[in-house]
C-alpha cells in the first residue's frame, strides 16, 4: 500500500507524513526501508523514544494536541509541529527552540470541522493570533502554513466543503500576513479516509496512518 500511495503523492507533488503513532519501531523501519523519511507522532515522549531508536535522517512531525510541558521532550529534534493553536503554546515553543539553539517550523491548526469540544483557533479568532505573531518576536519559530482536520463523517460533500474553507483561509492569511514570505506555503490536510478530496482541494501535505501501517488499537 505504501508504494502505491507514495507514487500517487509524488505525482501530485504532495508531501507524505507517515503517521506512525502507536506503531512499533519495527513497523517504522519497514516503511523507512522503502524510502520514507517523514513520520508523524502525537505523543511527545513516544516520539522522543522513537527518535532515539531510529536513524537520524528521519524528520519527525508532531501532529495532534501538544501540551506545553511536553515541548521540552521534542524541541531538540522535531522538524515541524502541525498543531499550534494558542499563543501560550507558541511562547513555549519559542523558549524551548531557543534553549536548543534551533529554529522549529510550525503550522497553525485551525478548526474547520465540527470539533466543538476542542479549544483553539477558528475563523473568528485566527486574525488576532497572526496579528500577535507579527507584532511580537519569535526568532526561533518559522510559521510555514496551516493545518486542519475535517469532521469525522462519511458525508463527502461536507468534507470537501470544510477543506475548501481551509484553503480559503490559507489564501487569506497568506496574502494578509505573509505576502513576501515564500516559505509560508503549506496546507496540511487529509488523512487515510479523505486525503484524495484534500488533495483536490489544495492540500500540500497529507497525514496518513492506518492506510500505511494498518489499523491502530488506540490513539
Ligand atoms: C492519527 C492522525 C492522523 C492519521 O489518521 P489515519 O486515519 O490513520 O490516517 C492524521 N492526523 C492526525 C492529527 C492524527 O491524529
Amino acid at each position: 500500500m505504501y508504494s502505491e500511495i507514495i507514487n500517487e503523492l509524488n505525482e501530485q507533488k504532495v508531501q507524505l507524513v507517515a503517521v506512525s503513532k502507536t506503531k512499533p519501531i519495527l513497523a517504522i523501519q519497514e516503511i523507512y526501508s522503502k524510502g520514507q523519511r517523514v513520520f508523524g507522532e502525537n505523543r511527545a515522549q513516544e516520539m522522543a523514544e522513537k527518535y532515539k531508536a531510529l536513524p537520524k535522517d528521519i524528520q519527525w512531525h508532531f501532529i495532534g494536541h501538544l501540551q506545553r510541558n511536553k515541548i521540552k521532550y521534542i524541541a531538540p529534534f522535531v522538524e515541524l509541529i502541525h498543531s499550534i493553536d494558542e499563543i501560550k503554546l507558541l511562547d513555549e515553543v519559542q523558549k524551548q527552540a531557543a534553549a536548543n539553539d534551533r529554529i522549529i517550523q510550525c503550522l497553525i491548526q485551525i478548526k474547520i470541522g465540527e470539533e466543538s469540544t476542542k479549544t483553539g483557533l477558528n475563523k473568528d479568532n485566527y486574525q488576532d493570533f497572526f496579528q500577535h505573531f507579527e507584532n511580537n518576536n519569535y526568532p526561533n519559530i518559522q510559521l510555514i502554513g496551516i493545518m486542519g482536520m475535517a469532521s469525522f463523517t462519511s458525508d463527502k460533500k461536507q468534507i470537501r466543503t470544510e477543506f475548501k474553507s481551509l484553503k480559503m483561509l490559507f489564501d487569506q492569511i497568506q496574502s494578509q500576513f505573509f505576502p513576501k514570505d515564500d516559505q509560508f506555503k503549506e496546507i496540511s490536510m487529509g488523512m487515510s479516509g479523505d486525503y484524495t478530496i484534500a488533495i483536490e482541494e489544495g492540500s500540500t501535505m497529507v497525514r496518513i496512518g492506518s492506510l500505511i501501517f494498518g489499523a491502530r488499537n488506540y490513539g
